[in-house]
């Protein structure tokens, strides 16, 4: 990114935080949490707090950050070196990123350029370029509506499981748009705020359908079918037998037209016989699972981006999710304004902010509203010449 580049987009971040300060809310128990940010020269800074809402502003306006961070921890000292601050709890938290949905979109509008021949194609960034086997590959990843869709539907699976399985109130959990390429989802104010690392990685493995197999189903190679009609879930079961029983009591199989959802399970069974019916069941455990990031769940000293802040590759703001079935990201994360401004797009897919349609765009200068030329600039595809 050149020099204009980063003052302009420096200049349009002050702006959003001046004009709309009062907009920023503090996290809950703002004191005991450590906050971090990073500068649009990539610097990361970390170890800071702050005492009330006026100073947070203060500081967003000041310091114009590229992207700003809050710990899911609470701390005795946040200030103090990471095996000082004397942990205390921290929030439950998951990310949802369209990173780890393979939409078939991706291979229409993700690219990847080989950084040593040049060499360019759709999809998915290969190992090595298949041209000069270099490994230097530059991955130009896109979001649009169908990824961030996906993502969202990866959200309300996920939230099922927070209610449903693990008994937590809607009160206690908190869903956003990242503000990128995915959701997230906080649980505050929880009896699950002291879970030590090794708690968490049960959750995630849990929400991920990791572990599960057939015998927790109550179906094993050795056992009899009157056992296995014993043992097998009903639709109305709790947790992942009943998520099971439930899809196997709606799908269609052979016009197979009994209510009886362990008869239909065993007739299934009997068809596909053990090995495909292992991995069929492997399948459903992949649609019902949640794509989360476990690594973000598991980490309890994690920073994560602040609410109503602005994303510095979008130039959108992680913004609370009121009602998620009817968030459009495209719409209603969208922070910055219309003001006018020229730019040079090297490339760009077509868009949609506002319900205003941008591009398809190559190697051309282009007047765009400030919304649109931040957010293709945030993603590296234009610049301010
Ligand atoms: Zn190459
Ligand atoms: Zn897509």
């Amino acid at each position: 990114m050149n020099e204009k580049t980063v003052a302009v987009l420096k200049q349009a971040f002050k702006e959003f935080y001046f004009k709309n300060a009062e907009k920023i809310i503090t996290p809950i128990r703002m004191k005991e949490r450590e906050f971090g940010y990073m500068s649009f020269d990539k610097v990361m800074v970390r170890h800071l707090s702050f005492q009330t809402e006026g100073d947070l502003r203060a500081f967003l306006i000041k310091e114009m950050p590229h992207s700003v961070y809050y710990s899911c921890a609470y701390y005795y000292e946040p200030t103090f070196a990471m095996d000082e601050k004397g942990w205390k709890g921290a929030d439950l938290i998951f990310d949802i990123d369209a990173d780890d949905i393979p939409t078939r979109c991706k291979e229409e509008h993700d690219h990847w350029i080989c950084k040593d021949c040049n060499f360019m194609d759709k999809g998915k960034r290969p190992d090595k370029c298949p041209k000069c086997e270099g490994m230097r590959i530059d991955e130009k990843n896109w979001v649009c509506p169908l990824c961030l869709k996906a993502t969202k539907d990866e959200a309300i699976k996920l939230m099922d499981f927070l209610l449903k399985d693990f008994g937590i109130t809607k009160e206690n959990i908190e869903v956003y748009f990242s503000g990128g390429r995915g959701y997230h989802v906080t649980v505050e104010r929880s009896a699950l705020e002291e879970l030590d690392q090794l708690a968490r990685s049960e959750i995630s493995d849990y929400v991920s359908g990791i572990g599960l197999n057939l015998e927790s189903l109550g179906i094993s190679k050795r056992a009899s079918y009157e056992k296995m009609q014993r043992m097998l879930p009903l639709a109305n079961d709790s947790g992942w037998r009943g998520r099971i029983a439930k899809f196997f009591s709606e799908m269609e199989f052979e016009c197979y037209n009994s209510n009886d959802v362990k008869d239909k399970m065993i007739y299934i069974y009997r068809k596909m016989k053990h090995k495909n019916f292992e991995n069929f069941v492997g399948e459903v455990i992949g649609k019902l699972s949640t794509k989360i990031d476990a690594m973000v769940t598991t980490d309890i000293h994690r920073i994560f981006r602040l609410p109503n802040t602005l994303h510095g590759s979008t130039g959108m703001l992680k913004r609370r999710c009121d009602d998620l079935l009817s968030f459009d990201p495209f719409i209603d994360a969208v922070a910055l304004g219309e003001e006018p401004m020229q730019i040079f797009v090297d490339h760009s897919p077509k868009f949609t902010l506002m319900g205003k349609i941008f591009g398809p765009y190559k190697s051309e200068r282009v007047k765009l509203p400030l919304m649109a030329a931040v957010y293709l600039i945030g993603k590296g595809l234009a610049e301010v010449d």
